[in-house]
């Protein structure tokens, strides 16, 4: 099952979305200068039971558009089930995941509405910088939206 250290709306993670972002613990990447380390201990923190998750949408209800999921991914089976309970409440879906794209299953892409993709390397920087390894598409169509990170003075230098 699932472990979080925090769980919390957040309105910037996922543009143009409210996000019930829930932060795993167990992320076993260790991506040098990760800005979340707490987060590398398997099963620290609170088990996400389905009735903690259900309550906690249930909570959000009309408030929240989207469920983000930061990690998770090394809990496939757990994470493609709350997933779906996500979807049967309408909500769109997102994972920040350090897996680079083609190492994340198919399976996972179809509950998926958008996967920011790459490791932490801090010399490129985040989904802010314009020289990000980082990569955040909309998983149906294909489409990188990484600009919308971007200071917008900024904008027009990658497109
Ligand atoms: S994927 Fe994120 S949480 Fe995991 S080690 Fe890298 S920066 Fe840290």
């Amino acid at each position: 099952m699932i472990h979080f250290s925090d769980l919390q709306i957040v309105l910037q993670e996922v543009p143009g979305e409210i996000s019930l972002c829930i932060s795993a613990t167990g992320c076993p990447l260790r991506c040098q200068g990760c800005h979340s380390p707490f987060l590398w201990k398997k099963d620290s923190g609170t088990p996400l039971t389905d009735e903690r998750f259900i309550g906690e949408i249930e909570r959000y209800r009309g408030m929240i558009t989207c469920v983000l999921f930061m990690g998770g991914e090394w809990d496939m089976d757990d994470l493609l089930h709350k997933l779906q309970i996500a979807r049967t409440y309408s909500l769109h879906t997102c994972l920040y995941t350090g897996l680079e794209e083609n190492q994340v299953p198919l399976l996972l892409k179809k509950e998926l509405t958008w996967l920011k993709t790459g490791p932490w390397i801090a010399s490129l920087g985040g989904l802010s910088s314009p020289t990000t390894n980082q990569r955040f598409i909309e998983v149906q169509s294909g489409k990188l939206l990484n600009e919308s990170f971007l200071p917008s003075s900024n904008r027009k230098a990658i497109s």
